[in-house]
């Protein structure tokens, strides 16, 4: 597309969440041109990465607004020293690959009829959030952040001010159309536009090309949990107890949006620059729920009974699943794990048969076993796991709830 005009640089900064209040989109910036020292990028990434709303103003959301500038953001947006690219934040986003290029080449068809419709997705003509135009070259790519089952995902910075950190993440459309989930993927991705919660990864637009639809994504400046899960084996009390706060913050936010995640396991979850916890990909976490580890552990881990037994669910299949993520935390493997079969992980996750070792603490076990009840009415609610006893134990002071970062 046409490089940028005075006119969409002021349309891309419009479409970018800057709302007032929020630390990470009114910081001055910083004078110095020096490359930042180990330490003091991820203070950087802090300031600009693109905000997520804190607790105390999650009302607060731009983007659909266009932002009007005002004296103060003059100043707080200027440009110190014009033009400098990837050190001129002092963030390095890393080397692109062509990655996004490469594929296109060779990945993928043209999409047409009612699918085509489906999949052309673009936020700035959302009903509910209309965004301002994106598309690729608003970006500056950086390093490739990973490769998923529709495409890949690269750390990108915006090219206009403030010039703010994300993840954009491809999917190929006619690999959607393939999987069959267009439908899907458009109701999901329109769900998860509209969530503000600190917990919860957010997804600041989408635009689309003949082959593609392109995610703006909050940056998870620290990667997936899973691989420090696995890093690790299993974590501390007090770090499991965080993630848990902060996962009955953002399920009680979703489950009052009508949003039941369904999918809940430590492979879809991401931590942000601080360590706190984001749960992201479930908007177009396009599996059935269990499906991935199904096909490829042939684990059904975190499945409810209700699930495992065909019956009707509800919201509380993710008080199951938190209960099942608590014990994977404290323990390092899900507790109705059956590497022989999914028939016999199926029985024991019918019956309940859960044994916790003896290493895990009273309150813990007390959590666990409150979660992991078969009756989906008889499960403690997210506002109980907020007050029991272990969370609060392990919350900070100053912190009301979950939402802040793990320790
Ligand atoms: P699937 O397509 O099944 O979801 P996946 O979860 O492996 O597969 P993606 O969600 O597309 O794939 O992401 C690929 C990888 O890129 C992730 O595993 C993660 O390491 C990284 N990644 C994705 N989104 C972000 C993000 N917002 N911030 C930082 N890293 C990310
Ligand atoms: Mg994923």
């Amino acid at each position: 597309m046409a490089s940028a005009s005075v006119l969409s640089v002021t349309q891309q900064l419009a479409a970018i969440d800057i709302s007032k209040g929020q630390p990470t989109a009114t910081s001055t910036r910083p004078v110095r041109a020096k490359q930042p020292t180990q330490s003091n990028v991820s203070k950087l990434l802090s300031k600009y990465a693109a905000p997520n709303p804190s607790k105390a103003n999650l009302s607060t959301s731009s983007l659909r607004q266009p932002v009007t500038t005002t004296a103060s953001d003059t100043q707080t947006h200027r440009t110190p020293t014009p033009g400098k690219g990837a050190t001129q934040t002092g963030i390095d986003i890393g080397r692109y690959d062509g990655g996004f290029e490469i594929d296109n080449e060779k990945r993928g068809e043209k999409v047409y009829g009612e699918a085509a419709e489906d999949l052309a997705l673009d936020s700035s003509v959302s009903r509910t959030r209309p965004t301002r135009e994106w598309n690729l070259a608003s970006f500056d790519i950086g390093r490739p952040l990973g490769k998923g089952k529709f495409g890949r995902v690269y750390m990108v910075r915006t090219k206009s001010e403030p010039k703010y950190i994300l993840a954009v993440k491809c999917l190929y459309k006619s690999e959607i159309v393939q999987s069959k989930v267009e439908k899907q993927t458009r109701r999901e991705i329109e769900i998860q536009q509209n969530l503000r919660h600190p917990n919860v990864l957010r997804l600041y637009g989408y635009f689309h090309d003949e082959k593609r639809i392109f995610l703006m994504l909050e940056f998870a400046g620290k990667g997936e949990l899973y691989k420090q899960l696995s890093k690790h084996g299993c974590f501390s009390e007090k770090r499991s107890s965080r993630y848990i706060d902060q996962m009955a913050d953002a399920l009680s936010y979703l489950h009052s949006k009508h949003v039941i995640h369904r999918d809940i396991k430590p492979e879809n979850l991401l931590l942000g620059i601080n360590g706190e916890l984001k749960i992201g990909d479930f908007g177009w976490s396009v599996h059935a729920p269990g499906n991935r580890r199904m096909t490829l552990c042939g684990t059904l881990d975190y499945l409810p009974p209700e699930m495992v037994e065909g019956r009707e669910h509800s919201e509380k299949v993710d008080y199951w699943a938190l209960g099942v993520l608590t014990y994977e935390f404290l323990i390092g493997n899900p507790p109705f794990e059956d590497r022989n079969s999914v028939n016999a992980t199926y029985r024991r996750i019918a019956r309940v048969d859960l044994k916790i070792p003896s290493h895990v603490s009273p309150e813990a076990r007390d959590l666990i076993s409150k979660l992991l009840k078969y009756d989906p009415e008889q499960r403690i609610s997210l506002a109980e796991v907020a007050r029991h006893p272990w969370i609060v134990k392990y919350r900070p002071k100053q912190s009301s709830s979950g939402g802040s970062g793990a320790q």
